[in-house]
């Protein structure tokens, strides 16, 4: 275990080379607390806390747990006196924890002040993230380049992130009225869309011209719709190259949110553009805050840009397999394989590649058991109660009998230390 306030101790395994060659579209590169985020790096997963800041034992557990999902960054909400002053316990209750993952300040209407009364708040973040729509009515721009001024003596990245929902009010209006008084008056849409980039783009010359590095500055300008968002971030990337931060805001409830995020994200990753992604997920009441985490990963690797756990491939299900033991077998390897990644990341640094088949009958089983590194095809209704398992393509065994998952498991954890073991006598310097 590594303990560092630059990133993450416990050493969760990111591939650095991405799976699939997508032409990234060519930034700066900022570094958030020792998390390099650019084009020349792996596209971070970043979330965010939805405790109350100000109850810092609960916040840094959350945190902990985002962090362990997989979250290279996570943000808190600053939004008064008590958040602010629980930053600093916050970090120091996750260097007890061995967890060290740079933390996000997410400010508001007030951050100007709450990081200028709050110095070790501000030296404790990794990053401040900026919304130019909401730090102040006519002393927007003075709150605004406070800000700036305690990140550069802070030395601090920061993010500007735009959203439809809080949009510049000022900058709105006048580019609505230039728009009433043209000869070809464009769609009220794409006049906000314009308002939104140029409201992000100022701000980041602004905080250019007051000295904020170039490569300070990431760059986000959320919506809530899946075209909108395409819009706002293919014209935002052919305008500037700061890093950007993809986001669907206020994606929603369950399902909606999960499809309506990854369509839009999938899009655009595809395109090359997004350097650090958050899924925004309305959690269930009592629902895991870390589904945001699984999903922003799970979009990554099924565009095959990144692995962070072996993959389950297992079939649907019909009528040809009438009992619901397959079901239950996929979900037991798939839950052991959750349960082991932990302590595989370390020992087996290659198993987030591993590919795994759980199949129900012969029709689809051999062949998809075959493309996976380890696969077992089970039987369907009427068929013999066999279960053959393939090693790397080949047939290894059949099973047979009450003990097929035990028996399957066996070879399955076999199969990853003979693969998977890195040789660290042969690796120099490892
Ligand atoms: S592999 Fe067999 S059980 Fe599974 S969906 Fe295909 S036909 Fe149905």
């Amino acid at each position: 275990m590594q303990r560092s306030r630059e990133g993450i101790s416990f050493q969760i395994q990111h591939t650095q080379e991405p799976l699939t060659i997508i032409a990234r579209r060519k930034t700066a590169t900022a570094i958030v607390g020792g998390v390099p985020v650019g084009s020349a790096h792996p596209i971070v997963v970043q979330s965010m806390t939805n405790t109350d800041t100000g109850d810092a034992s609960g916040t840094a557990l959350q945190v902990a747990e985002l962090a362990r999902a997989g979250s290279r960054l996570v943000r808190i909400t600053v939004n008064n006196d008590d958040a602010a002053r629980a930053i600093p316990e916050i970090a120091s209750r996750l260097a007890d924890m061995g967890v060290s993952v740079p933390l996000i300040g997410d400010f508001h209407y007030n951050g100007h002040l709450l990081l200028a009364k709050y110095p070790a708040t501000a030296k404790t973040l990794a990053k401040y993230r900026i919304n130019p729509g909401n730090v102040g009515g006519k002393r927007r721009d003075e709150n605004f380049r406070t800000i700036i001024q305690i990140a550069l003596d802070s030395e601090k990245p920061v993010r500007i992130g735009v959203n439809w929902g809080s949009l510049d009010q000022d900058l709105l209006t006048t580019l609505m009225d230039e728009n009433a008084r043209s000869t070809e008056p464009r769609e009220a849409k794409e006049v906000y869309i314009e308002a939104m980039l140029q409201s992000a783009l100022r701000s980041a010359f602004i905080a250019e011209e007051m000295g904020l590095g170039h490569d300070r500055i990431i760059i986000s300008a959320k919506v809530s719709g899946v075209q909108d968002l395409l819009e706002v971030y293919r014209q935002l990337a052919a305008r500037c190259d700061y890093p950007l931060h993809l986001g669907l805001t206020e994606a929603g409830l369950g399902s909606k949110g999960i499809v309506a995020s990854t369509a839009a994200l999938s899009i655009l990753l595809s395109e090359g553009i997004g350097d650090t992604i958050r899924v925004s997920l309305t959690p269930r009441p009592g629902g895991d805050r870390t589904e945001e985490v699984n999903v922003a990963q799970q979009i990554l690797q099924s565009l095959e840009l990144q692995s962070f756990n072996p993959q389950v491939t297992a079939c649907p299900g019909c009528g040809r397999t009438t009992s619901t033991f397959f079901q239950h077998m996929a979900e037991d390897i798939q839950t052991y394989l959750r349960e082991q990644m932990p302590s595989w990341r370390e020992r087996y640094p290659g198993v987030i590649e591993m590919k795994v088949a759980v199949m129900g009958c012969v029709v689809n089983g051999p062949g998809e058991s075959k493309h996976a590194n380890i696969g077992i095809s089970l039987p369907g209704t009427s068929e013999d109660p066999r279960a053959p398992v393939y090693v790397d393509g080949k047939l290894r065994v059949t099973l047979k009998g009450e003990a097929i998952v035990p028996e399957f498991l066996a070879i399955l954890e076999e199969y990853v230390e003979k693969t998977y073991t890195v040789d660290t006598a042969a690796t120099p310097g490892y």
